[in-house]
């Protein structure tokens, strides 16, 4: 796969209208699934308090203690997703927006993060697509503030919505 294609498909998942109703619910989260040919992408994105259980800037050590162990979760592309192993899929790229996490030195930019959000997208490339009939999302474990995962999916059967309530972990990939 070339960079351009990747970028392409990225372009595409981030302008898909699956969350044309943006919510910011606390203990909710989002989960975009899109499948493309040998590619799987998962676009999380949540409100800080469904992480950390705060919406600013960390300010305390204990707050940025539990900041720092949310950016390592999202970082750990491989406990929190696990796709069918059948499939043969492997991580190919992660990319978090977890700037709302970061200590920041100016009051200002403490203000402009209330109600903030995290997000992560993760893409894998399949070897064996037609095996993919769920990812397992580990979520509810890496936060236990997490209640319910909101999920859309759109591939080859269409778009399907799907809504996991702890402690549900599988997310189904076909009807
Ligand atoms: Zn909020």
């Amino acid at each position: 796969m070339t960079r351009t294609a990747s970028l392409l498909f990225m372009l595409a998942l981030a302008m898909a209208p699956a969350w044309a109703q943006h919510s910011h619910v606390h203990g909710q989260a989002r989960l975009d699934v899109a499948i493309d040919g040998p590619l799987l992408a998962l676009a999380f994105e949540a409100p800080l308090d469904s992480l950390v259980g705060f919406e600013h800037r960390p300010r305390s050590p204990a707050q940025r203690q539990a900041a720092e162990a949310a950016i390592a979760r999202l970082r750990d592309t491989a406990a929190l997703w696990q796709p069918d192993a059948a499939a043969q899929c492997s991580a190919t790229e992660t990319t978090l927006d977890i700037d709302a996490l970061q200590p920041s030195a100016t009051p200002a930019a403490a203000v402009a993060a209330e109600h903030a959000e995290a997000s992560g997208r993760y893409v894998f490339h399949c070897a064996a697509p037609a095996q993919l009939k769920a990812v397992t999302q580990n979520l509810f474990d890496a936060f236990p503030r997490l209640q319910r995962l909101d999920v859309q999916v759109a591939g080859p059967g269409g778009q399907v919505k799907q809504t996991l309530r702890r402690p549900a972990k599988a997310v189904r990939l076909v009807r």
